[in-house]
């Protein structure tokens, strides 16, 4: 387990994670050719339409072996990570099964606004991180600036370059490696060959200072170091390397590398870093995960004996699935049977693969803290859990999101119904986050999702990847229904049903409460000698019929329901008599009218001074709200709440409004009032249902 490394890749869309990560692949002699990204060669997008698009949407895994020059062979798995913002539930998927990070910067662009959100939800992993400042062979590119810029945005870690770059821009020559103060340069094909140099004479006083800053900052955590800085002890590389090591893991520090994947510069000295710095999996500690019947904390250690693992990504095919696991404890074999807790079925892990990227191969076991794929199971869905049969254990499921948007999808001929119906369940079954319903006036399938782009893709999917003939609507924001003030109603159920008399009393009140999370809340305070099954059956029908819909058809939120008072009589009254009685009394409390809520977005956006004008401008005619605009390293940072529906389109107009120099990250932040006009003024925007 000490010779493996998990590490995901986590990066700002276009600075550089797809070209950083073919060359991780070529130097370790994974694959033969360099892919170049504009080519759209690379190994690691091996979806289509990532090919098409450029970016890498999915968490792909890949396995390849480096070996530093001191230590031993090792096993990296890559997890990649996707740097789009509609794709976060992906990322916080892959952060849940890595046990480091390699983030990646690009030299002009510096910190943008999505690898700064990942890097903060890393940190919530506690994941330990390296860092790489990128494209420092581009005009405009500045290792100080981006190191700064870090500085100021990552408080509470220290940040620690242990390179300098040998020139910048075209004169980009290799880096200073500030323990050894060796200058290293990467000759032969594509940079393979590592030629190490003495510093060059017009750096050395630059390098003796970055590696007084570096010690400086070491010793600032570490009373070893201090000492040895203090009495100018010579400290081995040996010495550095375990402190930094212990620092890192300890998430004090973030070491920083340079260079140009582009131009195999500064690759293998990264490698390097990954594996000297980043956890191995037994590092990682005691595991955490709950007992699937009574929801108990339960703790278990990576060498325990049972078998653990949990499935972050599935690949669902017509004939079998391919299930990418992580496994946290015990041994899994080809051919075992294993509990899904979830779902409580037994299923069966036919063939284990070891995923290189494009080519796989048969493994027979592997143990504790590997990346592997397995073939066989089925009914299983991207975060379940596979375990021992003996010892069932839920890891914990990643929560996703609610969707906000969706589409409408419909075949173009009745004979292709059957084809969309299995293409969709496919694509839902792979990706949590996309949810499917049927709409209950006009049948029509609607899909859900995350964002403008993870429905577009995935509508692209269905038609090049499972080549069904379809038709999809105009995106729709999913909108939501709350009550204006507090409704004290009595429901009451009397039917005969299979010739029993049911009847049943509740009284329930609705409570608007401000914006928070979670958007519904059920109480309830019931005296008197009441069944506790017929409480449980008035909460429950209340919770349920909450979330079901208000006079429009959309979920209710922000609520605060109570149950106050059942009345009953023992033969006349049970648990569906209590939730009728529930039903009746939600539409009594709501037939006032309800207030109707579309989906509200933050956005950040980092852009030069020239253009943020013109950024304010196109948004406050989308009904913005800016909370404020903030220099930060010579760039403006505007920060606003933007109606979901406004925003349709504004990945492609952005760069428009900004030639190409702004960039941003948006994410579901609640829900707001919707006025009668901007509603119908949506409405006739999307009155062609199908585009
Ligand atoms: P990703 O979106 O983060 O996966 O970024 P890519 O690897 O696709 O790179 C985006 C663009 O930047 C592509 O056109 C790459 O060829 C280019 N690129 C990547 N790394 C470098 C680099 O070190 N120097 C230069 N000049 N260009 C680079």
């Amino acid at each position: 387990m000490s010779s493996v490394r998990n590490v995901g890749v986590i990066a700002h869309i276009d600075a550089g994670k797809t070209t950083t990560t073919e060359r991780f692949l070529f130097h370790s002699g994974s694959t033969h050719r360099v892919g170049e990204v504009d080519e759209g060669s690379t190994v690691m997008d091996y979806l289509d339409e990532e090919r098409q698009r450029g970016i890498t949407i999915v968490a792909a895994a890949a396995t390849f072996p480096w070996t530093p020059a001191v230590d031993g062979e090792h096993a990296i798995h890559l997890i990649d990570t996707p740097g789009h913002i509609d794709f976060t539930a992906e990322v916080e998927r892959s952060l849940r099964v890595i046990d480091g990070a390699v983030v990646i910067f690009s030299a002009v662009e510096g910190v943008e606004a999505q690898s700064e959100k990942v890097w903060r939800q890393s940190d919530h992993y506690g994941v330990p991180k390296v860092a790489f400042i990128n494209k420092l062979d581009r005009l405009g590119a500045s290792f100080r600036r981006v190191l700064d810029e870090m500085r100021e945005k990552f408080e509470g870690v220290s940040i620690c370059p242990l390179q300098i770059p040998i020139g910048e821009e075209g004169a980009l020559d290799g880096v200073v490696d500030l323990l050894s103060m060796r200058a290293l340069k990467f000759v032969g094909e594509h940079g393979g060959e590592l030629a190490e140099e003495d510093v060059p004479d017009g750096m050395l006083l630059e390098a003796a200072a970055a590696r007084d800053e570096l010690l400086t900052i070491l010793a600032d955590h570490s009373d070893v170091v201090a000492e040895g800085y203090l009495e100018e002890r010579d400290l081995s590389v040996e010495f550095l390397t375990r402190e930094i090591r212990a620092l890192t893991l300890s998430g004090k520090i973030v070491p920083v590398f340079a260079g140009s994947a582009k131009r195999d510069i500064g690759i293998q000295p990264l490698l390097d870093g990954i594996v000297r710095y980043l956890p191995s999996p037994s590092e990682r500690g005691i595991c955490e995960g709950h007992d699937p019947k009574s929801g108990a904390t339960v703790e278990f250690s990576p060498d325990d004996k049972a078998f653990r693992g949990l499935v972050f990504k599935l690949l669902a095919g017509s004939g079998a699935d391919l299930l990418y696991v992580r496994t946290y404890s015990g041994e899994l074999n080809a051919g075992d049977t294993l509990l899904n807790p979830r779902t409580g079925e037994k299923v069966r892990a036919k063939r284990l693969l070891r995923l290189r990227s494009k080519n796989v191969s048969a493994v027979e076991k592997v143990g504790p803290g590997d990346i592997v794929g397995v073939i066989g199971p089925s009914g299983v869905v991207t975060g379940d859990t596979l375990c021992s049969v003996g010892s069932p254990v839920l890891l914990e499921r990643i929560a996703f999101p609610e969707p906000v948007i969706s589409i409408a999808v419909e075949p173009r001929s009745t004979k292709e119904r059957a084809r969309l119906d299995s293409a969709l369940d496919i694509i839902c079954r792979e990706d949590p986050t996309l949810r499917l319903r049927t709409h209950e006036a006009t049948g029509q399938k609607l899909l859900s999702g995350m964002g403008e782009l993870h429905l577009e893709i995935n509508c692209h999917r269905i038609s090049e990847e499972f080549k069904v003939d379809a038709r999809f609507g105009v995106p729709q924001v999913a909108f939501r229904e709350t009550i204006s003030s507090e409704a004290s109603v009595t429901g009451t159920f009397a039917k005969t049903l299979k010739e029993r008399e049911l009847s049943a009393e509740v009284d329930i009140s609705l409570t608007p409460v401000p914006k928070q999370e979670p958007g519904i809340v059920v109480e309830s305070s019931v005296s008197g000698d009441v069944p506790n099954a017929w409480v449980g059956a008035a909460e429950t029908a209340l919770m349920d019929g909450l979330n079901t819909g208000g006079n429009h058809g959309y979920a209710l939120i922000y609520i605060k329901g109570l149950v106050s008072g059942i009345r009953g009589e023992r033969e006349k009254t049970n648990e569906a008599a209590v939730a009728g009685a529930v039903l009746v009394a939600i539409q009594e409390a709501i037939s006032g009218g309800t207030l109707l809520l579309e989906p509200l977005m933050r956005l950040d956006i980092t852009a030069p001074e020239e253009v943020i004008g013109e950024i304010t401008g196109y948004l406050q005619a989308r009904r913005a709200v800016i909370q404020g605009i903030t220099t930060l390293s010579g760039a403006k940072h505007l920060s606003c709440e933007v109606p979901l529906a406004e925003m349709f389109g504004f990945s492609k107009s952005l760069p428009k409004l900004s030639g190409g120099r702004a960039a941003f990250s948006m994410e579901p932040c609640g829900y707001q009032e919707i006025s009668r006009e901007d509603l119908e003024r949506l409405a006739a925007r999307n009155s062609a249902a199908f585009a």
